[in-house]
């Protein structure tokens, strides 16, 4: 793998990029070294122009449920996890989750993202038989659920391969798996901040490909700013591209900066905007095989997010009902769909509600009925994120 700077002239990497022609890891490097700012932001836009709808953003609504914080492995820039037997750690109730679900489609919801920390006392079954109670109950919410590291320790305990725990999870309700776990795909890296024994990079890839091959989509992950060096992130994008290549089974490639409070990690200076951006648009520039990318505006906030969607990203990712993980580490920035819409159309996009795998557009009408049948089940917490959705031309 080439993984130090190519020395070919910025320039002629751009106009490459630009043209669909491949760069290579190394030209990445160069990019992420010498790249002015504007110059790989409007390469980068012009690459998402030519793979994605010029005059839409999309976003999705779901809501991230992390079912248990109990987490056997002690990843330092974790601020999630409690260790077994913490009196603050939790497994939530089916009927836990199903009101969870309640809510996200009382919001206009189309679908969850179900992952936690690696429990050590649940088997494959715990899994299947959560999946089929909320495949029954909620048929018409997508369970996009269970990040390798999940899917690895639950594979280990049964003794099974990678591959059946995964054709075993599809048969019970699994519809597709998310990046969670990759951070950065660098087994150095991972060794450092003590992420290598939930998954190396090459299981994390496995993992991921024996789900594309029972059928299943996947997104993929990367947080940086760990204080890894920038071939480790050329590495990570390395790796996420031969296995797109390999299986074509990503439909989207979500990057976010490492967020310290209350983590093992908090001297890392923090990564900021024209870093998150010039990382953003490098990886629109390399990975031309993935055709989404989302803007993190959870961890950048919404102006930034914005921002990201003239860097290469196409997508404002959920509008995030719940999320436990980054708000564990300092960041709790919320959205409502009506501020999401009016924060894509201010960057000058039309905004559209996607599904959650980027198959097609979810139109008002269409989630009308649940949102009024479940709008019962709203929280004080959460009823004002339901305003009167704004008529979008
Ligand atoms: S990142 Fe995931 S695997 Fe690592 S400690 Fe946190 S919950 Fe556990």
């Amino acid at each position: 793998m080439e993984l130090s700077p190519s020395r070919r002239p910025v320039d002629q990497i751009l106009d490459d990029a630009v043209a669909g022609k491949r760069i290579s890891a190394g030209d990445a490097h160069t990019l992420l070294l010498d790249g002015d700012l504007i110059e790989l932001g409007l390469a980068a836009d012009a690459v998402r122009q030519r793979l994605n709808d010029g005059a839409v953003a999309t976003y999705n609504i779901d809501r991230n449920i992390n079912y248990t914080n109990v987490c056997v492995y002690k990843c330092r820039f974790c601020a999630f996890y409690r260790q077994p037997g913490d009196p603050e750690g939790y497994l939530l109730s089916r009927e836990e989750i199903g009101r969870k679900i309640e809510e996200t489609l009382a919001l206009r919801g189309t679908g969850i993202l179900l992952q936690g920390g690696v429990h050590p006392d649940l088997p494959l079954s715990y899994y299947q038989e959560l999946l089929g109670y909320l495949r029954e109950t909620y048929p018409m919410i997508h369970l996009h659920a269970f990040s390798p590291p999940e899917i690895k320790f639950v594979a280990r305990k049964e003794r099974m391969s990678f591959h059946a725990v995964i054709a075993a999870l599809k048969e019970a309700g699994l519809m597709s798996i998310p990046g969670g776990g990759a951070e950065i795909l660098s087994n150095d890296v991972r060794r450092e901040v003590l992420a290598y024994a939930k998954t190396s990079a090459e299981e994390w890839i496995d993992v991921m490909r024996q789900a594309h091959g029972n059928g299943l989509r996947s997104s993929a992950t990367m947080m940086y700013g760990m204080g890894e060096g920038l071939s480790a992130r050329v590495e990570h994008f390395q790796r996420v591209r031969d296995l797109q290549d390999e299986t074509g089974g990503f439909t989207a490639f979500i990057s976010w900066t490492f967020q310290h409070e209350h983590t093992d990690m908090p001297d890392v200076p923090e990564t900021f905007a024209v870093e998150y951006l010039r990382t953003l648009a490098v990886s629109r520039l390399f990975l031309d095989n993935i055709t989404h990318l989302q803007a993190s505006w959870v961890t950048q906030g919404k102006k930034i997010g914005q921002a990201a969607l003239k860097f290469g990203a196409d997508d404002m990712g959920s509008i995030m009902i719940e999320e436990n993980v980054v708000s564990s580490a300092g960041t709790a920035y919320k959205m409502s769909q009506d501020e999401m819409e009016h924060l894509i159309a201010a960057a000058g996009y039309q905004p559209r509600q996607r599904t959650n795998l980027y198959e097609r557009l979810v139109s008002k009408e269409e989630t009308a009925e649940l949102a009024e049948h479940y709008s019962r089940a709203l929280t004080p917490a959460n009823r004002g994120m339901a305003s009167p959705l704004p008529v979008v031309a």
